[in-house]
């Protein structure tokens, strides 16, 4: 039987991706065999010539299968990267967006004292535990609907050495916090689903089939929730207090007439993300 080689590995799964029409087939064939090997790239490079074998070669033939069916490769290596800190990620959270960081920064380049937050909608927890590991002095609680998700993200917490500072509660938005001591808080931010059903043919079918649809739809315009959050804010945020959200490309418009026809706010901000695309909202009360 053949023995294969890191190289020849590399070079016959980045044409199978690619004739399976996987846009990242070289990047996907080396981030796999790196996860089977347990090595990182650099060292797989150093490695070409090595050979590959049972169970290693097994366990990479399946995941190059399951990748040629579109799972995405953080699913299948159960790690993500956000704001330089690696998280655990699986099918029941979404996987944390590269866009999402301006959220984290923004905050973080805002806020100078000690402040309480919440976040909605938490997911694998990449927003709160960023925040706690950058700023450990703050007090944070973060919801979300799905429990499972809950469950992933005080794993990312351990991991993070920062779940004594965060308080994560299983709900429907504010309802998980109605009980809390915490009244008020400085901030509330949330990645909601934004997502429209009409528009669930034009994600990529790595989303659409495989990560949770309750991360990514909101109603048939994906406002629903966005609406739900502004609405209801401002009962939970202290005087100057700040609503941060992050939406879709095409409802900054909206958005803002959502916060602008609402008494309660003083201030609204359209901030982009790094392509110009108008990808959050800074809410003043
Ligand atoms: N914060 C994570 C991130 O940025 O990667 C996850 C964001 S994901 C787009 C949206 C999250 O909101 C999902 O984890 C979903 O379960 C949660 N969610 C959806 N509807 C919700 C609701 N009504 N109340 C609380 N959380 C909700
Ligand atoms: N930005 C994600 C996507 O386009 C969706 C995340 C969300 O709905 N908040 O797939």
């Amino acid at each position: 039987m053949k023995t294969w080689t890191v190289i020849e590995l590399i070079e016959w799964t980045t044409k199978f991706f690619e004739s399976s029409g996987i846009l990242s087939a070289r990047l996907d064939a080396e981030l796999l065999l790196s996860h089977v090997l347990k090595k990182d790239r650099l060292q797989l490079y150093l490695g070409f010539d090595m050979p590959v074998f049972h169970p290693n070669l097994s366990a990479f033939r399946t995941l190059i299968k399951k990748r040629s069916n579109r799972v995405p490769i953080s699913y299948l290596t159960n790690s993500r990267e956000f704001m330089s800190l690696s998280f655990y990620v699986d099918e029941r959270v979404l996987i944390p967006r590269p866009e999402t960081e301006i959220l984290v920064e923004t905050v973080l380049g805002l806020q100078k004292t000690p402040c309480h937050i919440l976040e909605i909608g938490t997911g694998s927890g990449a927003i709160a535990v960023s925040l706690a590991v950058n700023q450990p002095t703050w007090k944070i609680i973060a919801t979300d609907i799905s429990k499972a998700a809950v469950d992933v993200a005080l794993h990312n917490a351990k991991l993070h050495q920062c779940k004594e500072r965060i308080t994560f509660l299983n709900g429907d938005l504010f309802e998980p916090v109605i009980e809390l001591d915490v009244l008020k808080y400085d901030w509330i931010i949330s990645n909601p689903p934004y997502i429209g059903t009409t528009d669930i043919n034009e994600l990529v079918t790595d989303v659409r089939d495989n990560e949770p649809e309750v991360a990514l739809f909101a109603g048939c315009s994906g406002l629903d929730i966005i609406q739900r959050l502004i609405a209801d804010t401002p009962e939970f945020l202290k005087p100057e207090g700040k609503l941060m959200l992050e939406i879709s490309h095409n409802q900054s418009q909206q958005v803002q007439d959502l916060v602008n026809s609402n008494p309660a706010y003083t201030a609204c901000n359209i901030i982009p993300d790094l392509s110009g695309i108008d990808r959050f909202i800074l809410a003043t009360v």
